[in-house]
This record gives C-alpha cells, structure tokens and sequence, in this order.
C-alpha cells in the first residue's frame, strides 16, 4: 500500500482553507493509503517562537482532526515532536541544501516581509524539515492546497539529491496530491489571496454561527457589475469562490445569474453563504467540543500515533544513517 504524509501546523484553529485544501483529502486517502497525519508543532515555531501554550493547541489540533473525521484506526496521528528522528534527518537533508535556492522559496521571501525582526534559520530551512516529514514514511503522496507547491518541489529535489550523492534509489520522490484535478485555493473574504491563519482573515471550523456571519458579512465586495456578464473583480470572484465550495451548485448558479444580470444584491449573497458555512461547520463544531472535553482520549491517540510514526521513522533513519557511512 502506498503511503501517504501531511502536516499541519498548530498556530492556530483549523480553519475552511485547511479543510478544503487538505483535510478533505485525509479523509478520502485514510481509507485507501498507509496515511500518517501530523501536527507540526517545531515548524510553528518558525512564526511562533513562545508558543503561550503549545500543548494546548496541539490539543486543539488533534481534536479538530478527529472532530473531521480522520479515524486513529485507519490513519496514523502523531506530534511532529514526539517523533526526533525527523529532526535527525533534518539535519542530513540540511547538509545538502543551499542558501541560495532555499533564499528564492516563495514563503520565505514573504516571511521575510510578514516578519522582518524574526528571519531565523528555521524559516530558511522551512522546506528542508518539510521534506524530511515527508520523506522519512518514504511517502509517495502529499496530500497539501496550492500553496506549498513550491514546498514540495524542494521536497522532490532533496530527496533526489539524497539519492544522487549517496549514489541509491532510497528516497521516492513524492507527489502533491489533490482530490480534483485543480488544487484548491480557499480564498480569504478580505479582498485577495488565500485564507490563513497569518492572513489574519481565517474563518475557523470552531467559530460559532454568530462569529461567521460576522466575518462573511465584512467580505470585500463592490458596487456591482454595471454590464452584463462582465468578468468579476477579485474580491467578488472570492465571494464566489468560497460558495463554489460550501453551497450547493444551485445556490451557487442562483446568485451567479444574478450577478451576470446585474441584479446581485451582495448583502443577500452574504447571508447564504454565511448561513451554508454554519451549516458546514456546525457538526464538526460539535464534535471538536465534545473531543476536547476527553483528555484522556486525546493523550491516547497521540501516544499511540508517536509510537507507531516513530517505529517507521526510525527504521528509516538507521538505513539513511548507513547509506551516509555512520553506524546504522
Ligand atoms: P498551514 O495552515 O499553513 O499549516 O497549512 C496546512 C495545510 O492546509 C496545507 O496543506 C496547506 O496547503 C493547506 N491550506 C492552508 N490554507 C489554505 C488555503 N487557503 N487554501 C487551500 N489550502 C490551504
């Protein structure tokens, strides 16, 4: 069975841009790969650097997890920091990474600007510990959204670097994975770009109906298109996007033709989709509260998720550390 890894970063709740991007995907491959999930708390320090209760939000993640759907059975969950043998490999595959390609990644170059006082070694090699949580189950699959593209070009590079300079065919080059053919972008509410939890303009699985009808209510939007079936400007194809995601095609087409008409009414969009992501979220909701309630439970989870990660890592550490010429 092939087998499958992606990661999330504690720094905040989850939220739809996870879901659609990433989440939704674990939820189809548990039942169809060896899936490992994790919680990437040490890469949430490369933002986070005193986290003011770590443990609290990988809680809150593992929670939001299970409250998904993602079923400890079927998919191995663990902490990112229970299994060290990552950070080992980390090292290795920071041997071979330079300064100059990891300078050009994307996501670097915007945390330079998002947080200038902080570019910390961490953030540079940000794509090297990504690939080392991949590459260590030897995962052929990264179910990830469009935005760690990049990411993963680097993870395929490092791991055929590995390969190339110890001259062995160790390491397969792993694949980003989407559940449709195009890698979903949830967009934010807030004009332009994606939804994160950085961006500050994350709608979150846990937000209660009044919160999201609030935040869905502030959306960008404009005075309306004054031609027919003119094309829309970002903040309204965003508006629309995020209902391509969380309504049905019919509320999707009813407002589309309005707008095309040049009768949209933004304040009655805003509701719908307001009043459909609740509907999403509000099962999920339930659940991640009930889970949080059950310490027990989650401790379990996690312990057994670090026990089985780390036996696969740690066979795979041993042969990287032969190949490399140190003692197995
Ligand atoms: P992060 O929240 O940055 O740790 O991202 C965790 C996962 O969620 C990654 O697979 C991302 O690709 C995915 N993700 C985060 N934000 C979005 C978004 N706005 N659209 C699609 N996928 C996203």
């Amino acid at each position: 069975m092939e087998t499958v890894v992606s990661g999330i970063r504690p720094t905040g709740n989850l939220h739809l841009g996870n879901y659609f991007g990433a989440v939704k995907s674990f939820l189809q491959m548990q039942h169809e790969y060896n899936c490992y999930f994790f919680i990437a708390d040490w890469h949430s320090l490369t933002t986070h650097p005193h986290p003011d209760n770590i443990r609290k939000s990988v809680k809150t993640i593992l929670a939001e997890y299970l409250a998904c759907g993602i079923d400890p059975e079927k998919a191995t969950i663990y902490i990112q920091s229970d299994v060290r043998e990552v950070a080992e490999l980390y090292l290795y595959l920071n041997m071979n990474a330079y300064l100059g390609e990891l300078e050009r990644v994307t996501s670097f170059k915007d945390k330079v600007r998002s947080q200038p006082n902080n570019v910390n070694a961490g953030l540079l090699t940000y794509p090297s510990l990504m690939a080392a949580d991949i590459i260590i189950h030897k995962a052929v699959k990264v179910p990830v959204g469009k935005d760690q593209e990049q990411n993963m070009e680097m993870a395929r590079k490092f791991a055929r670097r590995f390969n190339n300079i110890y001259g062995v065919d160790y390491f397969p080059e792993p694949a980003s994975f989407h559940l449709s053919e195009k890698a979903v972008k949830v967009p934010g509410l807030d004009g332009s770009g994606k939804m994160g939890k950085s961006e500050g303009n994350a709608i979150y699985l846990i937000d209660d109906e009044k919160t999201i009808k609030s935040k869905v209510m502030k959306a960008v939007t404009d005075s309306g298109p004054t031609v027919p079936n003119s094309e829309k400007p970002e903040p309204i194809a965003n508006l629309f996007m995020m209902m391509d995601i969380v309504s049905t095609p019919d509320t999707y087409q009813f407002f589309n033709e309005k707008y095309n008409a040049c009768e949209i009414r933004y304040g009655d969009m805003k509701k719908q989709l307001a009043e459909d992501i609740n509907l999403f979220c509000k099962p999920i909701r339930e659940r991640i509260n009930d889970m949080l309630t059950d310490d027990a439970y989650l401790d379990r989870i996690a312990r057994e998720g670090a026990e089985k990660a780390a036996a696969n890592a740690s066979k795979t550490l041993k042969e990287v550390r032969e190949i490399i010429g140190f003692r197995g």
